[in-house]
C-alpha cells in the first residue's frame, strides 16, 4: 500500500474530530470550563475502555492520569504522553473553515489541534483503548495528558516529580516527521536560562551636548554588558557557558550526517550564517552545543533625531544550554558574566524569567532501538535521529527519573501548528496508529 492512500480508522477519525470540536484553549482567551470538559473527555476514553482515570487539579488546568492494564500480568509498563490545550485560534478570519468545526479537505483535516497535539497524540490513547477493550494490550498503558503545555504551567513535571509509579519507558507523540515519507526519533532537547536585565544611570535622560562624555550612557552600559555574553567571530560563546555540555554519540553523529545540509536549512530560512562553518556545523551547533541570544533591547529613542543620553536600558537574553548542562551550574555563570560587565555607578539588576533544563536518550537504549525499527516497520524508511534546539520541559522530567522518552510523532512543518488553518494529514494520522500498534507489541518484549 502507497502511504498516500493510508487512511486512519473511521472510529479514529470521528472520536478526534469529537475531542477537536472542544476549544480547549490554554495560551489566553480560552474558557476554564473548555479545558476541563476536554480532559474529562479523554479520561472517559479510558475508563469506557476499562481503565482507571481522573482528572486531577493543576497549578493552571488539570492534568489527565490513567491506566489500562495489559492482558498478562508480567507485562511492562509504558507512559504515553500528549497535551490536550492549544493555542488560540485568533485571528479567526484567517480560517478557510472555524477552528473548532474540524473539516477534511483533500488528504488534511483542518482544524486547531488537528497537529499539535491531539491529532499527533490521539493514535497512542486509541489504540490502547481498543486493544484494552478486546483483552488484547500487550503492555500496562499509563496515561498522562496535560494541559498547561501551552500555558507557563509546570504542574506535568511537579506531578512527575513526585510519581512512583513504575514505568519502563514513555512515549510522547508531540513532535515532527523529517519529511512526508521519513520518521523521526527526537533524542535530545536543549534547556534554556531567559534574564531579564535592566539598567539605570540618571533619575532622567539628560542633553548629550551638555552632559556627553561625562556622563554614563544607558545604551552603552547595556551594550557592554550584553557583549561580555554574545557569541565570538567564531560564531561559539565563552567557554564558562560551554562547560559541561556532553558530546553526541558517535551514533548520533553519523545518523546526522545523513540530515539535509545545515547550509541548506539555514539559507531555506533566509538566515545568514554566523560564522564561515556555522551552516556545516549546524547540528552540533544547534543540537549539542550552548549558544546565547538577545531577544529584545529597549532604550533611548531610535524614532526621531534628539540628541538625549539615554537613562535606561533593558534587554532580555537567554542561553540555550546543550544536553549535559544544567541550570543550577549555568544560571550563576551566565548572571556573573552579566553584571560583570556593568561600570561603577551605573544600577544593574540581572534577573531569572525563566528555565528548563535539556534533556538527551541514548540511542542504544533498548526501548529506543524498539521505536526505531517499529517506525521503520511502519513508514519503510530507516528512522533519523534527531534531536531539537529547543526545550521541552517533560522530557527534563523523564531524563531526570531516568525514563526513557520515545519522542516522536507524524507532524510536518507544513501543518501550521499555532496558526491559521491548521492542518494533519489523514496519512500521518494512520502513520500514528500504525506506529502505536507496532510499538505496544514490540515493548511487550522490553
Ligand atoms: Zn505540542
Amino acid at each position: 500500500m502507497r502511504l498516500s492512500e493510508r487512511t486512519p480508522s473511521q472510529q479514529l477519525l470521528e472520536e478526534l474530530i469529537e475531542w477537536l470540536r472542544i476549544p480547549s484553549i490554554s495560551s489566553g482567551g480560552g474558557d476554564p470550563a473548555d479545558l476541563v470538559r476536554a480532559a474529562e473527555w479523554a479520561a472517559a476514553k479510558v475508563i469506557d475502555a476499562g481503565g482507571s482515570a481522573e482528572v486531577i487539579e493543576g497549578e493552571i488546568n488539570p492534568l489527565v492520569v490513567g491506566e489500562l492494564r495489559a492482558d498478562r500480568a508480567d507485562a511492562p509498563t509504558v507512559m504515553i504522553y500528549g497535551h490536550y490545550d492549544v493555542q488560540s485560534a485568533e485571528p479567526l478570519d484567517l480560517w478557510t473553515s472555524p477552528p473548532f468545526e474540524p473539516e477534511i479537505r483533500g488528504d488534511r483535516l483542518y482544524g486547531r489541534g488537528t497537529s499539535d497535539d491531539k491529532g499527533n497524540f490521539f493514535p497512542l490513547l486509541y489504540v490502547a483503548c481498543s486493544l484494552a477493550r478486546d483483552k488484547k494490550l500487550p503492555v500496562n498503558v499509563r496515561v498522562l495528558i496535560e494541559g498547561e503545555e501551552e500555558s507557563a504551567g509546570d504542574s506535568v513535571n511537579a506531578w512527575l516529580a513526585q510519581d512512583t509509579g513504575k514505568t519502563d519507558c514513555a512515549i510522547v507523540f508531540d513532535s515532527d516527521m523529517l519529511d512526508e515519507r521519513t520518521p523521526a526519533l527526537t533524542l535530545g532537547v536543549r534547556g534554556i536560562v531567559m534574564m531579564d536585565v535592566q539598567v539605570r544611570t540618571a533619575k532622567t535622560d539628560l542633553h548629550s551636548g551638555m552632559y556627553g562624555g561625562s556622563i554614563l550612557n544607558a545604551a552603552h552600559v547595556l551594550m557592554n554588558i550584553l557583549a561580555q555574553v554574545v557569541p565570538g567571530k567564531d560564531g561559539l560563546v565563552r567557554d564558562e557557558l560551554r562547560q559541561g555540555a556532553t558530546p553526541p554519540t558517535p551514533e548520533e553523529i553519523e545518523a546526522w550526517a545523513e540530515l539535509p545540509p545545515g547550509d541548506a536549512v539555514l539559507s531555506e530560512v533566509g538566515g545568514k550564517p554566523l560564522a564561515p562553518s556555522s551552516g556545516d556545523e549546524y547540528y552540533s551547533r544547534n543540537w549539542a552545543d550552548a549558544s546565547v541570544d538577545v531577544h529584545g533591547i529597549e532604550t533611548g529613542d531610535a524614532r526621531q533625531i534628539r540628541t538625549m543620553v539615554p537613562s535606561t536600558a533593558r534587554a532580555k537574553v537567554s542561553v540555550r544550554l546543550a544536553p549535559g548542562q544544567t541550570c543550577a551550574s549555568i544560571t550563576p555563570v551566565f548572571k556573573h558574566l552579566l553584571e560583570a560587565g556593568a561600570p561603577e555607578g551605573a544600577e544593574v539588576e540581572v534577573s531569572m524569567l525563566s528555565s528548563g533544563e535539556p534533556a538527551v536518550f541514548d540511542p542504544a537504549n533498548p526501548a529506543l532501538k524498539i521505536a526505531a525499527e517499529a517506525f521503520e516497520k511502519v513508514c519503510g524508511r530507516p528512522t533519523a535521529l534527531t534531536r531539537v534546539g529547543g526545550s521541552l520541559p517533560v522530557l527534563a522530567a523523564f531524563a531526570d527519573k531516568q525514563i526513557p522518552a520515545i519522542i516522536s510523532g507524524f507532524a510536518l512543518a507544513g501543518d501550521g501548528i499555532h496558526g491559521p488553518d491548521e492542518s494533519f494529514r489523514l496519512p500521518s494520522l494512520a502513520l500514528g496508529e500504525a506506529a502505536a500498534h507496532e510499538l505496544y507489541a514490540r515493548l511487550a518484549e522490553l
